[in-house]
């Protein structure tokens, strides 16, 4: 199972993908972006949950 997180999704324009095996890495891969190219200040609570209701989960044909 991947989880994944579209940028576009948490309100930017922008065609940012995360792809992840776990929650945790998927968030994190994504603040970092959202840090570094939307000058958005570091996983807040707020962005946190905003993080995990646009995340969906594909899976992975093995
Ligand atoms: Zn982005």
């Amino acid at each position: 199972m991947k989880k994944i997180i579209r940028c576009r999704d948490i309100g930017y324009d922008c065609d940012g993908i995360f792809h992840a095996y776990s929650e945790e890495e998927a968030m994190f891969k994504a603040a970092a972006h959202a840090r570094k190219v939307h000058h958005l200040k570091w996983l807040t609570i707020d962005v946190a949950e905003r993080l995990r209701r646009v995340m969906r989960t594909e899976e992975v044909a093995a």
